[in-house]
């Protein structure tokens, strides 16, 4: 009786197992066709001629050098019509620099965007990737593309493209956002993206834009968590070109892919990245004595790597944002004032003679007051894998010393390719954070360069291969594209792009 019922159940479960498998089988069947199809849709009509449009594509983080550790054959596709084999961003390669530099056209030092977390002394606020406070209008200078794009009467759709989700005054009176956008969520498929941009694109010629943004990240992801040319970068790339595919395939049905009435196609990165490790690291608190209170504010690009650090290290978005100004000396008269009124009333809690406003391959440093040459002779020669300079002194290749910016703090460390930078307390705590990938140091290694590949009827049609290009004229180039008549100021030259168009 017991071995009957234990042999029914046995039947049962294998009927179970089976059933599961069909449906698994056919769903997955169902899926692809469901896939082929989508691919298809739109109708070709030659009556829309996209030939002053463009869409820019970032990949964060592909490396110039990427095809040779990946099959990326879409991607190569683009390469055979244009080919800039090293994107230059600016210094320092951070994604928010870099793409807001895109944008705009303009160096950091001009943009505002100097690095991924900053400390603005005038209104004693700090930014930091993904914080409510780096929505304020005020932290984005100059003018990115889609406002100047229009004030010309043209209309701009963004999937995701740094500050496109913040109103920006550019040369306008009142804070504008791009015609179209979404707000950045990176649960968003790169399906859904793409299918986000062929809505805007099959909108009626009144309403559709010329400009189009679509971002993805995953490139990035991997580069950190494993290095670059992992087994994980590798897959995330290719990855990445099935989707540009998929992108082609749904231009190609509109006809609207390498025709003369097609659409402009820009694939670029914001900057490379370089392999890192526990064993390169810079303990800054074994040189100087540094301001630890808000210390995690600081860490603030590593929190947002690492997402689960939130649980146990001490975090707090809006006492970052906000900082208590009574710890803080600053170059600015207006917090210097502010200050001394403090440190009458309250001395500071410690005694300590610099604060750490970023850890960063960029490291920014206040001193304290009266302690700048202090801080400086200490830290000048204290490692052989870094480079300390004081604001004025930074070789002008970087365009990263003007005066005006209160932004760019009086000490900046510029790390050695492949080193990191750390307090004891965070590295002994953390030291595997260190292992992986990064980016972020002077933008004249290699390792930092991006790549940028096009195709489209506004550029030259046979094979156009640039050694180099720095990243600010993609503002020039989106301009020349869409026919822009009158462009923000910025620091590109028209000349520089010329080659690349018929
Ligand atoms: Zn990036």
């Amino acid at each position: 009786m017991m071995a009957k019922q234990k042999t029914q159940s046995l039947k049962v479960i294998i009927a179970v197992i089976l059933v599961c498998i069909f449906l698994i089988t056919f769903s997955g069947i169902f899926l692809f066709m469901n896939f082929k199809e989508e691919q298809f849709v739109g109708a070709i009509n030659e009556d829309i001629d996209m030939s002053q449009s463009v869409l820019i594509i970032s990949i964060d983080a592909f490396r110039h050098d990427y095809f040779e550790c990946a099959e990326a054959p879409n991607l190569k596709g683009m390469s055979d019509q244009i080919h800039i084999q090293k994107l230059i961003p600016p210094f320092p390669s951070k994604t928010f620099v870099s793409h807001y530099s895109q944008i705009t056209g303009l160096y950091p030092a001009w943009s505002g965007i100097v690095a991924n977390t900053m400390y603005d002394s005038e209104q004693n606020l700090t930014f930091s990737i993904g914080s409510s406070s780096s929505q304020e209008s005020f932290w984005w200078w100059g003018e990115p593309f889609w406002i100047s794009n229009q004030r010309e009467g043209h209309l701009s759709g963004t999937v995701f493209w740094v500050a496109s989700e913040v109103g920006i005054y550019g040369r306008n009176e009142s804070p504008t956002y791009p015609t179209y956008y979404l707000s950045y969520d990176r649960d968003v498929t790169y399906k859904a993206r793409i299918d986000q941009f062929f809505d805007w694109l099959d909108l009626p010629e009144a309403i559709r834009p010329n400009f189009y943004t679509l971002y993805f990240e995953s490139v990035d992801d991997m580069g950190h968590m494993y290095g670059p040319c992992s087994k994980e970068v590798t897959e995330a790339i290719e990855d990445v070109d099935n989707w540009i595919g998929y992108l082609i395939r749904g231009l190609e049905a509109r006809g609207l892919w390498k025709a003369p009435n097609g659409l402009n196609v820009i694939v670029d990165s914001d900057h490379g990245m370089t392999k890192t490790s526990k064993d390169k690291v810079i303990i800054i608190d074994d040189y100087i004595q540094i301001e630890t209170s808000l210390i995690h504010c600081a860490h603030m690009e590593h929190l947002h790597l690492y997402p689960s650090l939130k649980d146990d290290f001490r975090y707090n978005d809006l006492d970052c944002q906000k900082r208590n100004s009574q710890l803080f000396h600053d170059d600015s008269r207006q917090n210097k004032k502010r200050f001394q009124k403090n440190l009458n009333q309250n001395s500071p809690s410690q005694d300590y003679e610099a604060q750490v406003v970023n850890f960063s391959p960029v490291t920014q440093i206040i001193p304290a007051e009266g302690k700048e040459e202090q801080v400086y002779q200490k830290l000048v020669n204290a490692s052989q894998n870094w480079t300390v300079y004081k604001k004025e002194d930074v070789p002008s290749k970087y365009h990263y010393s003007w005066e005006g910016n209160s932004r760019i703090k009086p000490i900046i460390i510029v790390l050695d390719l492949g080193w990191s930078i750390s307090d004891r307390a965070y590295y002994e705590k953390y030291p595997d954070n260190f292992n992986g990938g990064n980016h972020g140091y002077a933008n004249d290694h290699d390792d930092m360069a991006g790549f940028f590949v096009a195709s489209g009827p506004a550029f030259v049609q046979e094979n156009n291969s640039i050694e180099k290009l720095e990243n600010l004229e993609i503002y020039q180039i989106l301009q020349k594209i869409v026919g822009l008549k009158n462009p923000a100021p910025n620091n590109g030259t028209m000349k520089n792009v010329e080659s690349l168009f018929q």
